[in-house]
């Protein structure tokens, strides 16, 4: 029979930030199937991903030993592995070689340079107890803040326009409280494709009667559900939001009371939206100054209203300044700190909020506190027994950078794939094949172990114990349905490794213990027990109190800055790095598609979606394909000032005409060697939603 399984196993999915909880079936030591469970983000609910992207766990191409690169293997550089024989390049080695070599490599650039450097990427896919380990090896082994992972290519803008206005980086309101709104602004986030479970609860609403405004670049399935779907210019974020905001102010449809009690900056702002009349701003946004003040007067005239965004508002040079206008929206007119109100930044990956959170990030330890605090530094020195970089680190593109500028030469890095996921890849696979000494820890041989010295086969999510916080602040946990294939290892022994080996102690007796260090320097995590996990499977952040409900919505009285207020800051327009000209007349944009996963190093392999979506893509509206004497199904070259690359040419009405779209999930047509690496200068995000391109026939 269909349903006859040896053994259950409650889990969540690994995929994306929604964080829908799972029953893992095992059958012969293989999982046979998926099921979605009764989570607080899913009620049984998952989309395709979750439920039929399981088969990579079990692929053929798993790491199952050690791997050393041959002294006389190339360099890396541009050798493409897809075409080679992996013992070309490597040679298999025994656990006590691998990590030996690994140890001594980055204990002699330590002791001979210092520090600064190393630089380490760890993981929004690894657990909590993962990403707090590993950032605590970088800072108390290696010695510098040089680490982070992919949430700067993420939401970094987002969580430091946040930090700023408010105080704290998380959400103030589960994405289910979208049925307690009467209008739900979507911008920039596609979550059909993106965070599909979270979408239906965003169509329910529409259904149930509620204002849906979706306001994206790219039409977008949800707009059929929306009341208000709005198609604008990409790149004019700012000016639409201050147009908007000009409305609000002009009409006075603000909440005197709300900011009077709890918001300064007001009079600026005020004053910097004058100017933004949607009358002048609409030619600019191409959207009519009618629409403009529709949505203005619905978002700031309803009971309820919160605010959904994603890496459309994020990945721009001026990702900082569009978040800081949903920030102004929602302060203004008083939406937050009630049920069906607030500010949701979706979170992609399935533990970014978690890895931010445990301090995977070069400028804080856990729980947000500056590295560059002195009393903070001082606490943060006596826990972990030893002194530590008073500087914060570099961040993802710059460690790139620094690596080309030969201030850094060594590198660990665990389970992200920066030769596939960072910005100007070339640039990128450049820097990683010049480091003297690459530790990469994975389940595959990712674009980026090509680069590595020493390659640690490691295991899967579906194959460990671990704690994931999803986007509405959810701590789950995951339990193990298989064993770890061949000689594969648990991540955390092997940073405990690594550790041991450069001169540190660490001693810990399993997961939980770890998560119990962490929790104790993360008051966020109070009243949060790995026990009390492993009997309830979700707590959502904060807990007021011992053995109380999570709180799911915060921000109720104020915000957690120094005086308990939230702080506007009127953003300029400024336009996107690089603009279409003439010999570069369209506008790139970059993403995601259901079936993949970022850079495809587990939905490739996991069969059902690779065969739904199996070759790389470039998409272009009917009417611009016309234009250029195109057919769809035939390949083009897609190029920019940074390189050119080949992709299949699809029709898709979705994309705007003068716009292509490109996933950055195939490694045949990598799109990132095309995005600009040109980073806004808060958040230090690379504009991976626009640069300046151009099309040919091949
Ligand atoms: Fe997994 Fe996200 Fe799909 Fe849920 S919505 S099943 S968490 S990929």
């Amino acid at each position: 029979a269909i349903h006859e399984f040896d053994g259950t196993v409650d889990s969540v999915c690994p995929f994306c930030g929604v964080g829908c909880q799972t029953t893992i079936n095992v059958k012969d030591g293989r999982i046979v199937q998926v099921d979605g469970r009764d989570g607080p983000a899913n009620e049984n609910r998952l989309c395709v991903k979750g439920r039929f992207g399981y088969d990579y766990v079990m692929s053929p191409e798993r790491l199952t030993k050690p791997l050393i690169r041959r002294d006389d293997a190339p360099k890396a550089g541009d050798i493409d592995m897809r075409f080679m024989k992996v013992t070309d390049i490597f040679r298999e080695a025994s656990w006590e070689e691998a990590l030996e070599r690994a140890a001594s490599g980055i204990a002699k650039i330590r002791d001979e340079r210092g520090g600064g450097a190393l630089a380490g990427f760890g993981s929004a896919k690894g657990s909590n107890e993962e990403a707090y380990l590993f950032q605590k090896l970088i800072r108390q082994g290696f010695g510098t803040n040089n680490v982070d992972h992919c949430t700067r290519l993420c939401h970094a803008s987002s969580v430091a326009a946040l930090l700023e206005g408010v105080g704290s980086g998380a959400v103030s309101a589960p994405f289910t409280d979208a049925l307690k709104a009467d209008c739900i602004v979507v911008i920039g986030a596609r979550p059909a494709t993106n965070h599909p479970v979270a979408a239906t609860y965003f169509k329910q609403a529409a259904k149930d009667g509620k204002k849906l405004i979706v306001i994206d670049p790219r039409r977008q399935e949800l707009m059929r559900h929306a009341s208000h779907p709005v198609q604008f210019t990409p790149g004019s974020d700012v000016a639409l939001l201050n147009a908007v905001l000009h409305v609000i102010v002009d009409e006075k449809l603000y909440d005197e009371q709300y900011i009077q009690a709890h918001v300064d900056g007001f009079d600026a702002l005020r004053e910097k939206v004058r100017d933004f009349s949607p009358e002048a701003m609409a030619e600019v946004c191409g959207v009519s100054a009618e629409t403009i003040r529709d949505v203005a007067r619905t978002y700031a005239t309803a009971e309820r209203s919160i605010i959904f965004w994603g890496m459309g508002i994020s990945q721009h040079t001026h990702g900082t300044d569009n978040s800081r206008g949903l920030i102004a929206l929602s302060l203004i007119t008083g939406h937050v700190g009630r049920p069906g109100t607030g500010l949701h930044p979706l979170r992609g990956q399935n533990n970014v909020q978690g890895a931010s959170d445990a301090g995977l990030i070069p400028m804080m330890y856990p729980d947000y506190r500056l590295v560059e605090n002195a009393d903070v530094r001082a606490s943060m020195e006596d826990f972990w027994g030893r002194s530590l970089d008073p500087k914060r680190g570099l961040t993802v593109v710059e460690i790139m950078d620094a690596i080309h500028a030969g201030d850094i030469s060594g590198m660990y890095i665990m389970g992200e794939n920066p030769a596939m996921s960072d910005p100007d890849q070339h640039h990128a696979r450049a820097a990683l094949a010049k480091l003297d000494h690459l530790v990469v820890q994975d389940i595959f041989l990712t674009e980026t172990c090509w680069h590595a010295d020493v390659v640690l086969p490691a295991s899967a999510q579906a194959e460990k114990w671990g704690t994931y916080t999803n986007t509405n602040r959810q701590v789950q946990i995951g339990r193990p349905a298989l064993d770890p294939p061949g000689e594969a290892r648990q991540d955390w022994e092997l940073i405990v490794e690594l550790a041991n080996r450069i001169g540190l102690d660490w001693q810990y007796d399993g997961v939980g213990a770890v998560y119990t260090e962490m929790a104790s320097v993360m008051p966020s995590l109070k009243h949060i027990s790995w026990e009390r996990l492993l009997a309830e499977d979700s707590v959502t952040y904060p807990v007021s109190e011992p053995g109380g409900f999570g709180n799911e919505v915060i921000f109720t009285d104020g915000f957690p800055t120094a005086d308990g207020r939230g702080r506007l800051v009127p953003a300029d327009l400024r336009p996107p790095d690089e603009v279409p000209d003439e010999d570069y007349p369209l506008v790139l944009t970059t993403g995601r598609l259901l079936e993949h996963w970022h850079t495809g190093a587990m939905t490739r392999r996991a069969t059902v979606l690779d065969d739904i979506e199996p070759e790389g893509i470039a998409a272009m509206n009917p009417r611009e394909i016309g234009r250029h004497g195109f057919k769809p199904g035939q390949m083009i070259a897609v190029e920019t000032r940074r390189g050119t690359i080949q992709a299949v040419l699809r029709a898709d009405r979705e994309v705007a005409d003068g716009m292509i779209f490109m996933p950055f999930c195939f490694n045949e047509s990598p799109a990132n060697v095309l995005t600009n690496p040109q980073l806004d200068p808060f958040g230090k995000i690379p504009e991976f939603k626009y640069c300046a391109a151009r099309v040919s026939r091949v």
